[in-house]
């Protein structure tokens, strides 16, 4: 199988809450940001920043040809000294934190037959509906503020508004 060159040229923005953030791609940078703050806020995880992270030009772990789907910035690693990659699953993300990511879209790696990802978080649903899901959790949390735009205080554009030149 030929390699599959890594170009990375989706648009990206930077969820950020308190001292965690994490770069994915634009369209779901703000449901991300809303799923962090839950995960803080409401059900009481802290998302470490030094071992969280999203956007990263990279094939799958142990693969030459399979692109991740870090590198689409579509995956989130939170907190990856507690929730390793390995076959014996071992994770300290409570089940409702799990629970909250997959109602709004999200594929859980933890749910992987064979080797365990329990760090990861992969936004599986069509990019399109990112908006409908942050507005549902932010009903779902209490809040009635509508989808924000960009530039607005509430999630930033960070390295953001990067994009990589094409290939
Ligand atoms: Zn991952």
């Amino acid at each position: 199988m030929a390699t599959v060159p890594l170009q990375c040229t989706e648009p990206l923005a930077t969820a950020v809450h308190q001292d965690a953030r994490a770069t994915m791609r634009k369209e779901i940078a703000p449901l991300v940001q809303e799923l962090m703050r839950q995960t803080e806020v409401k059900y009481g995880y802290n998302i470490r920043r030094d071992d969280t992270g999203g956007f990263n030009c990279r094939y799958m772990a142990s693969s030459k040809t399979s692109i991740s789907n870090h590198a689409y910035g579509r995956a989130i690693d939170i907190n990856w000294s507690t929730n390793p990659y390995q076959k014996t699953f071992r994770s300290d993300i409570p089940p409702n934190v799990v629970s909250l990511w997959i109602r709004h879209g999200f594929y859980w790696g933890g749910h992987y037959k064979n080797t365990h990802d329990t760090m990861h978080f992969e936004y599986v649903a069509p990019l399109k509906s990112a908006p409908a899901f942050l507005n549902s959790a932010r009903r779902e949390s209490g809040g009635t503020s509508p989808t924000p735009r960009r530039g607005r205080r509430s999630w930033r554009t960070g390295i953001s508004g990067r994009r990589h030149p094409p290939p």
